[in-house]
């Protein structure tokens, strides 16, 4: 059902009243995590402004470790609740568990797989039976065919509104906390008429090199971002080291606009 051998034409996926993989950009931006009611409107209110197309933020954190904060959970939905409720802007937040599944998809907007979880069979078959779309990021060790049959699991479920997210990949390389795959984006787009996105945030793990990633990912093909803009980075509970600065997110919009319009 990914594939565009059956499917030639690409897949216009809805976020809010807006549609991913047209001939606009859609751009979803937010902090990685959810950490307070003004934190979560502060950013909403200014990625807004720029001309953001829906807010991101995580209640429910995929840590590394078990003493890292870990999110939110139930009260950070509510605070994303509140900020699409004054705002306008859709909300997409990861999904970690199926026990969260019918709770999502009263809530959110979009639903987002975690690189952690893109092979979490259950969670994607528990997914294909909703009516949200999908935000499938890549998992960090996984080929692209292993990404568009995790998609496939979403799709062959009923759920054909499935929207890729290239997100960095291990390598040998430590400079980057991840090492982005630009190439995956014509490949995917050659290989399937889902929408895809880039995460120029996870997959350089550095601040001053998501605008470069960012405009390089569009030059390349991808139908949007998805961004880590927090109001704080210093002081963020999470990936503050690559999280930009509000101001430096509008700078990055007026040059996304100088290549395509923005949905
Ligand atoms: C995120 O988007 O906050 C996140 C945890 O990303 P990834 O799953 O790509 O690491
Ligand atoms: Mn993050």
């Amino acid at each position: 059902k990914a594939n565009r051998k059956y499917h030639p034409d690409n897949s216009l996926v809805p976020v809010g009243n807006a549609v991913l993989g047209g001939k606009k950009l859609g751009i979803i931006a937010g902090p990685c995590s959810v950490e307070s009611h003004e934190q979560i409107l502060e950013v909403a209110r200014s990625v807004q402004s720029s001309g953001a197309c829906a807010l991101r933020g995580g209640a429910y954190k995929p840590r590394s470790s078990p003493y890292s904060f870990q999110g939110l959970e139930k009260e950070g939905i509510h605070m994303l609740q509140e900020a699409r409720e004054k705002t306008g802007l859709p909300i997409v937040t990861e999904i970690m568990s199926t026990d969260n599944v019918e709770m999502f998809e009263m809530c959110v907007d979009v639903i987002q797989v975690g690189a952690r979880n893109m092979q979490n069979f259950d969670l994607l078959k528990q997914l294909g039976k909703t009516s949200k779309p999908i935000l499938l990021k890549r998992g960090m060790s996984s080929t692209i065919e292993e990404w568009l049959m995790s998609a496939e699991y979403i799709m062959a479920g009923g759920n054909e509104n499935v929207i890729l997210c290239e997100r960095g990949i291990r390598t040998f390389e430590t400079f980057t906390r991840n090492t982005l795959d630009l190439s995956a984006i014509p490949a995917v787009k050659s290989l399937s008429h889902l929408p895809v996105l880039v995460d120029p945030s996870h997959s350089t793990g550095r601040a001053w090199m998501v605008e470069s990633m960012a405009i390089a990912a569009i030059a390349a093909g991808a139908d949007g971002l998805l961004i880590e803009v927090h109001n704080d980075p210093p002081n963020a509970l999470c990936d503050g080291a690559q999280s930009i600065t509000p101001d430096q997110f509008q700078a990055l919009m007026e040059k996304l606009k100088a290549m395509a319009a923005l949905v």
